[in-house]
This record gives C-alpha cells, sequence and structure tokens, in this order.
C-alpha cells in the first residue's frame, strides 16, 4: 500500500527524492568519482550513502567511530576517512576490530592522537592541519612532526586534511581567501608527503581547487543557512510539521516541530510565505506574511531547517518522497555514539 505523506506521523523528515538526486548528480559532474569524499555526517544514511556509490564515490568521511562501524557494516568501507580527533583508544580499537575489511584512515593532530591511533591497531592516518578555522588541526609548521611521530609509531602517512569552515560563507573574495588558506595546507602537504589533500565542503565546492578531494556532506540534502548562498544545489531536506495551534486574533500559528525536531543554531527554519517567530522545546511559532492565507489546525508544513546535519540526527529515519508519495523509507543508522 502506498504511502502519502499526508499520512506521515509528525514531526517527520521528508526528503524530495528528485531534488536530492539532482543535487548528487550535480557534485558527481563537477566533482566526479574520488574527487569527492562526501562526508557521512550530514545524513548518517547507509541508505544515503549507497547512492553516493551509484553516482561514482567509493571515498567517505566520517566524523564518529560509530559511522565508520557503520558505513563498514553495510558493506561500503573502500576507503573511509574518520576526518576528526578521537584519544578514545578503546573505541578506536572496537572500530578497527569490527572493520577488518574495510580501508580507515585516522586523522591526527597531536602526539596523542598519534599515540592512540598507533595502539588501537589504526595502520594509516592523515595529518588534520589547522587553515584558520578554530577547530581540530595543528599548527602548520608542526605538521612534519606530526607526520614524523606517526611514521615512527609504525603509521603510514597518505597526506593532509584541512578544513577551511570559516569560509563557507564568505560573501567578499571568497575564491582568494580561499586560495590562501589552502595555500597553507599545500606547504604543510610538501612538508609531510602522501598523495592526499583534503578538505573542502559543500560551501567552497567551486572555490577550492588545491584539495585532491573535497569533503562536502550537506550538498545532498542542504539547508536554509547554505541555500542563501545561491549554488546550483537545491534544499530536499524539511522537517514535516503539523499545525497544533492557531491565535487568529493575534495573527500567530503554532507547529508540532520545535528544537527537539530541528538544529536552530543557524537560525530558526523558514517557511515559504510565513514570518517564522522562533522554536521552542516542542514547538514552531510562526505567522503568515501579506497575501498567505492563515493557517488552519490541522494543516501541514515543511519547516526547511537552518542546519541540515544536526537535524537530521535527531530522527530515526529519512522518508523520501515523489510529489505525495512515500516512496521509500531510510534509517537514520549512522545516528549515536555507539556502534
Ligand atoms: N569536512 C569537515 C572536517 C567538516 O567538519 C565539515 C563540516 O562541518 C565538512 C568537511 C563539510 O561539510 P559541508 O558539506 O556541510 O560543508
Ligand atoms: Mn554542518
Amino acid at each position: 500500500m502506498t504511502t502519502r505523506v499526508q499520512d506521515l506521523p509528525t514531526p517527520s523528515l521528508v526528503v524530495e527524492a528528485d531534488v536530492l538526486a539532482g543535487n548528487v548528480a550535480t557534485m558527481a559532474a563537477a566533482r566526479p568519482g574520488p574527487a569527492l569524499r562526501p562526508h557521512v555526517k550530514a545524513f548518517k544514511s547507509t541508505a544515503l550513502a549507497r547512492e553516493l556509490v551509484a553516482a561514482g564515490h567509493e571515498g567517505f568521511c566520517c566524523a564518529t567511530p560509530a559511522e565508520v562501524v557503520g558505513m563498514g557494516a553495510a558493506g561500503l568501507g573502500t576507503d573511509l576517512l574518520l576526518a576528526n580527533e578521537v584519544v578514545d583508544r578503546r573505541r578506536l580499537a572496537a572500530m578497527v576490530a569490527s572493520t577488518l575489511g574495510s580501508r580507515i584512515t585516522v586523522a591526527v593532530d597531536s602526539p596523542e592522537t598519534v599515540a592512540a591511533a598507533a595502539a588501537a591497531g589504526v595502520r594509516e592516518v592523515l595529518v588534520d592541519v589547522e587553515v584558520g578555522l578554530p577547530r581540530c588541526g595543528c599548527p602548520p609548521d608542526e605538521a612534519a612532526d606530526i607526520a614524523d611521530a606517526a611514521r615512527a609509531a609504525g603509521l603510514a602517512v597518505r597526506g593532509v586534511m584541512g578544513y577551511e569552515g570559516h569560509l563557507m560563507m564568505e560573501a567578499d573574495d571568497k575564491s582568494a581567501k580561499v586560495a590562501a588558506s589552502m595555500d597553507v595546507l599545500r606547504r604543510a602537504h610538501e612538508a609531510v608527503g602522501g598523495d592526499v589533500v583534503s578538505g573542502g565542503g559543500t560551501g567552497t565546492w567551486d572555490t577550492n581547487h588545491a584539495v585532491t578531494e573535497l569533503q562536502a556532506g550537506s550538498y545532498t540534502h542542504m539547508d536554509g543557512d547554505y541555500a542563501r548562498l545561491g549554488t546550483p544545489f537545491r534544499p530536499a531536506l524539511t522537517v514535516l510539521a503539523t499545525v497544533v495551534s492557531t491565535n487568529r486574533a493575534k495573527g500567530w500559528a503554532v507547529a508540532d516541530a520545535g528544537l527537539k525536531a530541528l538544529a536552530t543554531d543557524h537560525g530558526p527554519p523558514t517557511l515559504a510565505g510565513h514570518d517564522v517567530w522562533f522554536c521552542s522545546d516542542e514547538h514552531t511559532t510562526f505567522a503568515p506574511t501579506e497575501g498567505t492565507p492563515a493557517p488552519a489546525v490541522g494543516d501541514r508544513v515543511r519547516l526547511l531547517p537552518g542546519h541540515v546535519d544536526p537535524t537530521v540526527a535527531l530522527h530515526d529515519r529519512l522518508h523520501l518522497v515523489q510529489g505525495d508519495e512515500v516512496v521509500d523509507t531510510w534509517p537514520v543508522d549512522l545516528r549515536g555514539w555507539d556502534a
């Protein structure tokens, strides 16, 4: 029996299947095959990762050991990069033990992360380099020492990674700023060796020409924040919600998806034809703009979240839709921290 969108419980994650397919195809044309290492943290679904394999990409970035384990268990372990620092040796060792058929590379940026990787039985690493964003990554002039320490510990060094996240939404002189940031990575790469230079994201998909592999993930679903950049990637994912209360006298309406259903760190969700006022635990309060009819109790709305990765991580499944029909449901099976 076909399920219709109006039959889904709310809140639910709804993905326009054709928009998702278009985003995947657009990126695969621009960054074909190994030129893209999609980041699974954006969608946390092995079913979606499988679509990316069908589009020609084989290597993936993961943010957690649990994502690595889940990808390996799903048979998607051709080349998995844990693009994140982990010092928990037990978790790393469990990851290695349960992904024996997979190729695993781990980011390191300190003697401690090198020691943890070596002790856990990891065989290959990338040196993570700070390229301007206050996140993980060693100072560029320490990259060679980290690489030496890794080699001394018996680890193979595949190259470098550096994430220029501070430039994703840059409006002025973006290309030049990305090039300068990636110059830092290029110099570190010269000192470290190896053949991998990994970095970039959805916001620098057409400006980062320095990496051998782009680490974008959000471009698949897109979100309200990235949509403002005017890329060819279109928002595919929304949070389906039901209007559960209206205040006609004061003009607002309340839908049943709030902070527990969507991330607001990049601002509140957007809703066509409406001003979204705020989200609270269980609710989003919004009002129609001029010319939009007043919402009625029972209406369905599709809220476009500002930030897709933490939104997806709040849900158990992704419903793929075409028109009114739910054509597939994918588990968000890479959720959580326990493998
Ligand atoms: N690489 C790393 C290490 C990241 O942390 C991120 C996002 O935060 C990305 C790449 C890019 O992801 P997006 O596609 O969301 O720009
Ligand atoms: Mn993000």
